[in-house]
């Protein structure tokens, strides 16, 4: 079964006809390639952006276009790479988001055997996978934190930022989040160890970030837009790094509130560096970026979460998820047993 865009959303939430699951006959294997069993596959914000032609995502699906996502782990249970033996378990990165997927490890970057050791099976899609490298990436070629810097990062609770806020405090700066309630925001600095957390739904932001970045703010690493970002880009101190990661609040349509803009003459007079990126740019730096998670994740400094939704045809509610807050860490989609 592989799972195409059905109707292309109106703005909101998306509803059960924006994806179809098609049937699609299994092709016999060739030398070299090896057949997986989905377990989970990753459910990330810029799926709804891929839909909304308005969101300016880097990446447009049309309705019959394939659906991607950003990883999958799973079993191989047919193999013609000698490499690979059925019943151990892989992981691949950038893929088309099915429930049997065929490639050819030697000529696929980012398909590798993982250690069910480590963790649970999908940390290998998060904290280790696209999601843990998209934070490292933003984190080590743009931000740059310095041991005692106050690092900002919006979206604290979900897949990314979560894991951006724990490398950076790893090499010890300090590190302020946002996220949606005040749940959410005890959960960020109990489980993930941020210094604190800002509830950006209660009244007066401006003030909380002040009260919460008291020297001012050297990095923030950008994944909502809107208001936040303003207010952000207000309080940046000189020679500051804005980390352009992503503006989930734009995705789905409804131009995420915000009105007013971000103040970037700011910019200028604060010599700040907002540079934007894409992870997949990258992938050259894939290894050095698995040796160092992997060693945070075994040393117990990078600790990941996350919400499993279930339902091979429940990929909208699991998509909206991620638009309405509801996901705490990697919203992730089982597609078997594990
Ligand atoms: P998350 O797990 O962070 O989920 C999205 C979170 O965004 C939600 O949990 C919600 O948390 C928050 N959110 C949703 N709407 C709003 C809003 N209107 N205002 C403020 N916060 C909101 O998703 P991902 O980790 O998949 O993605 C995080 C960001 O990283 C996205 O912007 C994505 O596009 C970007 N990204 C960029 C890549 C790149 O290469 N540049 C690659 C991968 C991701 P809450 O409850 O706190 O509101």
């Amino acid at each position: 079964i592989v799972v195409r865009v059905g109707r292309m959303p109106l703005p909101g939430a998306l509803t059960a006809d924006a994806y179809e699951y098609c049937a699609e006959p299994l092709e016999a294997l060739k030398p070299g390639e090896i057949r997986i069993e989905t377990i989970y596959a990753s459910i990330d914000a810029g799926a709804r952006g891929m839909l909304d032609p308005s969101a300016n995502y880097p990446m447009l699906l049309r309705p019959g276009n394939r659906v991607y996502t950003s990883g999958v782990v799973g079993r191989v249970i047919e193999s013609l790479d000698p490499a690979f033996v059925p019943g151990e378990f892989v992981r691949a990165l950038s893929v088309t988001r099915q429930k049997y997927l065929t490639v050819a490890p030697k000529r696929t970057l980012g398909v590798r055997k993982v250690d069910p050791s480590d963790g649970p099976l999908h940390i290998h899609i998060g904290s280790l996978g696209m999601t843990g490298f998209t934070a490292w990436i933003g984190t080590f070629t743009i931000g740059l934190p310095k041991p005692g810097e106050t690092m900002l990062v919006s979206a604290a609770a979900g897949a990314v930022g979560s894991v951006a806020g724990q490398i950076a405090k790893a090499i010890g700066a300090r590190v302020v989040g946002i996220a949606g309630g005040a749940e959410k925001c005890s959960a960020v600095v109990s489980r993930f160890g941020f210094d604190a957390c800002i509830d950006y739904k209660s009244d007066g932001l401006g003030e909380a970030m002040d009260a919460a970045c008291p020297v001012g703010i050297d990095i923030y690493f950008e994944n909502v837009g809107g208001a936040i970002q303003k207010l952000a880009m207000e309080r940046m101190n000189m020679f500051g790094r804005i980390i352009m990661c992503g503006q989930v609040s734009q995705y789905d349509g409804n131009g995420g509130g915000s009105e007013g803009g971000p103040n970037l003459m700011n910019v200028i007079n604060r010599r700040l560096n907002l540079r934007g990126f894409i992870s997949s740019d990258h992938m050259d730096a894939f290894p050095a970026f698995e040796r160092s998670a992997l060693s945070l994740v075994r040393s117990g400094k990078l600790i990941s979460y996350a919400t499993v939704t279930k339902g091979f045809d429940q990929l909208h509610d699991a998509v909206n998820s991620l638009t309405q807050g509801r996901n705490f860490g990697q919203q992730v989609h089982q597609m078997a047993d594990d």
